[in-house]
């Protein structure tokens, strides 16, 4: 569903990303591990045409989706993406934020999509605070309405960076709640995450980055126990 074929990034001299090639199928979770500064924000946001790259392809589908000069616009609609802040706009409830892209997008009243908005906040145990400003929800509250708000767009697959990491431990497992039942409906995600012992239960595949490159991918089971290189039996023996 999603392909990168030697992708490469450069911030000035600095190469960032260095000829990534992943395979994502539809369907499967794929997490990127790696330590700080590996490159697993760059990559996803590459991904989202939110940088630049300066070499390589990125493929959606059949369509290369990298050319330059192509709107990313439309494409963010295909590929959502949530940070680590929740980024919810402060003076809209919960779900003026979830409404407001499709809104902007298809020019709609927002009787057409409220249904349908209104089945999401439900299915991720929100419908209590749909009415609720930001500032009104704790942080895996918040977290959990801006998933919601990415799936709003209806989206082809799903970025996640780091997206339980600014919140307080108790408020973490809620948010992979979220995660876990996106993974069992079959949403296609790539999420950059330290949570290793989540990664370990749902990733379909481990990427590990270091230095810009994939250096090791497999499934959790042989990732975990037995990593071939020495650089990921490094990385592990620093992090579990
Ligand atoms: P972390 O685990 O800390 O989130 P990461 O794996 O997400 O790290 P990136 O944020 O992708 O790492 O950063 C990769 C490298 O690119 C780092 O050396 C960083 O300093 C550099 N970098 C990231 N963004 C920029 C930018 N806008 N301009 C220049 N350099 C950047
Ligand atoms: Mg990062």
């Amino acid at each position: 569903l999603l392909e990168t074929r030697g992708l490469v990034k450069r911030y000035g001299p600095h190469t960032v990303l260095n000829g990534i090639d992943l395979h994502i199928a539809p369907g499967q979770m794929t997490c990127l591990v790696g330590a700080s500064g590996s490159g697993k924000s760059t990559l996803l946001k590459c991904l989202n045409l939110l940088e630049p790259i300066d070499d390589g392809q990125i493929l959606l589908g059949e369509e290369d989706i990298s050319e330059p000069g192509r709107d990313p616009q439309p494409l963010r609609q295909r590929i959502g993406m949530v940070f680590q802040s929740y980024n919810l706009f402060p003076h809209m409830t919960a779900l003026e934020n979830a409404l407001l892209a499709p809104r902007r997008v298809h020019r709609k009243p927002r009787t057409e999509f409220l249904p349908a908005i209104e089945a999401l906040f439900e299915r991720f145990g929100l419908s209590a605070h749909m009415h609720h400003y930001p500032d009104q929800l704790s942080g895996g509250q918040q977290q959990r309405v801006a998933i919601v708000r990415a799936l709003a767009m209806k989206p082809q697959v799903m970025l996640f960076d780091e997206i339980t990491s600014a919140l307080d431990p108790e408020l973490v497992g809620e948010v992979l709640d979220v995660l876990r039942q996106l993974r069992a409906e079959g949403m296609t995600m790539i999420l950059a995450t330290h949570e290793m012992a989540f990664a370990r239960e749902l990733a379909d595949t481990i990427c590990f980055l270091d230095g810009g490159r994939v250096i090791e991918q497999a499934p959790p089971a042989a990732f975990f126990t037995a990593p071939e290189h020495a650089r990921t039996r490094a990385f592990l023996a620093r992090v579990l």
